[in-house]
C-alpha cells in the first residue's frame, strides 16, 4: 500500500497519462512519466519525466529508481519493457495483462475460454488461410493484425470473395484473425476496477457510438436491459479475477438482440483507463483516473455511483476550435489534452454534459472535482 507523497511511474506520456498524472496529484502521489516523445501532453502536468524510447534500459532504471509502482496508459508497451520493470518494481495491471491483449488471437481465444461470447474468428497466416476461414465465416467479415490495431487501424472489411487479395495486402500481410461480423444493435463498454485483494467496482455501462472508427460519443446510461447492464459487470469481473488484474480497465461489447434474447458479445479488452470512461470525470463520485490510482497504490476503491445522465462527445481534430463556445456553454466540462499540433484524427479533448439526477448528494459533490 502506497502513502501519500510517493511516486507512481507512468509508461505513455498522452492524454490517459497526463489526466491519471493529475487525479494523483489530486490525492498527494507524485508521477513520473517515460514516453519518447518530446512533446507529449503529459510531460506538462509532471515535473519528473523522462523523455526515451521504452527500450533503452538505463532510462527503464532511471524510471524504475524510487518510484513505488509502475503503470501504464497504452497497451502496447513492449513487452519486455513491461518484464524489465516488473522485476525491479510493483507493476499493475501485471505484464501478462499486456501479453494477453496486444495480440487479439490470445485474447479472444482467452476470453472464450472463459465461456464468455466473442464473434466467431480464426487465425489466418496466409491469403489461402484467408480464403478458408471465410468459407467457415461467411461473408461480410472482418481482417484484422493480430497486433497494433486500434481506432479501426489494421482492419479491413471483406464484403465479397473478389475482396481477399486486397484485404491480405491492405493489411501488409501480417499475421491476423478474421472475424465474422456480429449484426450487433449498438456498441458498450464496461470500465472497471480491480484491487490485488479482489476488490472490484464496476461503473454504469456506457453507449459508444464511433465515427471513422474514433470513438465520438459516450452516454450512459446504455440503452439495455437491466439484465444485459448485470451481464456486462460479471463479465468484467470474470475477466478480471482470470487476470488476477489490477487497475481500471474497459471491455468494450457487441449488444446484439432485444428485450430477453438481448445478450453480449466481447469485442475487446483494453487493459488501461478508457476514452469510453471519460465521463466519469463529472458525471460519476470518482473518476476512472483516481480509481486507477486507486487501484494500483492498493487503497479503498472509489464510489462509482453516477451523478445523472451524463454524454461525453470527443473533439477531434478542428473540433477543439470551439473551445470557447463550450466553456461558455452552461453544464459543460471541457477537458483539453495541451496537443501542440491540431491534426485530422487527432483526439484534443472531449466535453463532458451532466444531467443531474436529484441523488440527496450534496451539490459540492460534482464541483469538487
Ligand atoms: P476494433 O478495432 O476491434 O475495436 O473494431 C473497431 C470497430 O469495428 C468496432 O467498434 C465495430 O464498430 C467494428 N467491428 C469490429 N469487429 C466487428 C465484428 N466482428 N462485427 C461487426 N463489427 C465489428
Amino acid at each position: 500500500m502506497l502513502n501519500p507523497g510517493q511516486t507512481i511511474g507512468i509508461l505513455g506520456g498522452g492524454q490517459l497519462g497526463r489526466m491519471m498524472a493529475l487525479a494523483a496529484a489530486n490525492l498527494g502521489l507524485k508521477t513520473r512519466i517515460l514516453c519518447p516523445e518530446a512533446d507529449s501532453p503529459a510531460f506538462q502536468v509532471v515535473q519528473d519525466h523522462i523523455c526515451a524510447p521504452y527500450e533503452d534500459e538505463e532510462a527503464l532504471a532511471r524510471f524504475a529508481d524510487g518510484i513505488a509502482v509502475a503503470t501504464y496508459e497504452f497497451e502496447n508497451v513492449p513487452l519486455a519493457t513491461a518484464q524489465f520493470l516488473a522485476a525491479r518494481v510493483p507493476l499493475a495491471p501485471g505484464a501478462r495483462a499486456l501479453e494477453l491483449t496486444q495480440d487479439r488471437l490470445t485474447e479472444k481465444t482467452f476470453v472464450r475460454r472463459l465461456g464468455i461470447e466473442t464473434a466467431p474468428f480464426e487465425a489466418v497466416d496466409s491469403l489461402e488461410m484467408l480464403e478458408a476461414a471465410v468459407e467457415r465465416t461467411g461473408l461480410p467479415a472482418i481482417l484484422k493484425t493480430r497486433r497494433f490495431g486500434y481506432d479501426g487501424k489494421g482492419q479491413v472489411t471483406l464484403r465479397t470473395r473478389d475482396d481477399l487479395a486486397a484485404a491480405w495486402e491492405a493489411i501488409g500481410r501480417q499475421s491476423a484473425i478474421l472475424e465474422g461480423f456480429v449484426p450487433f444493435e449498438r456498441e458498450v463498454s464496461v470500465v472497471a476496477a480491480r484491487r490485488a485483494d479482489d476488490a472490484f467496482i464496476a461503473y454504469d455501462v456506457t453507449q459508444n457510438v464511433h465515427r471513422n472508427h474514433i470513438l465520438h460519443t459516450s452516454t450512459v446510461p446504455a440503452d439495455v436491459t437491466p439484465a444485459t447492464a448485470e451481464a456486462a459487470a460479471t463479465i468484467a469481473r470474470t475477466i478480471a479475477s482470470a487476470l488476477d488484474y489490477v487497475g481500471v480497465f474497459a471491455v468494450e461489447l457487441f449488444v446484439v438482440g432485444h428485450g430477453a434474447g438481448q445478450h453480449l458479445v466481447v469485442n475487446e479488452i483494453a487493459p488501461r483507463v478508457h476514452n469510453s470512461g471519460h465521463w466519469t470525470q463529472d458525471g460519476a463520485v470518482t473518476s476512472q483516473f483516481e480509481q486507477h490510482v486507486r487501484a494500483i497504490a492498493g487503497w479503498p476503491l472509489g464510489d462509482s455511483a453516477r451523478l445523472g445522465r451524463v454524454e461525453m462527445t470527443n473533439l477531434i481534430g478542428e473540433d477543439a476550435d470551439d473551445w470557447a463556445q463550450l466553456l461558455a456553454e452552461p453544464g459543460a466540462r471541457l477537458h483539453l489534452y495541451g496537443k501542440n499540433e491540431t491534426r485530422a484524427g487527432r483526439k484534443m479533448g472531449h466535453v463532458n454534459r451532466v444531467w443531474r439526477k436529484d441523488s440527496g448528494l450534496p451539490a459540492t459533490e460534482r464541483e469538487s472535482r
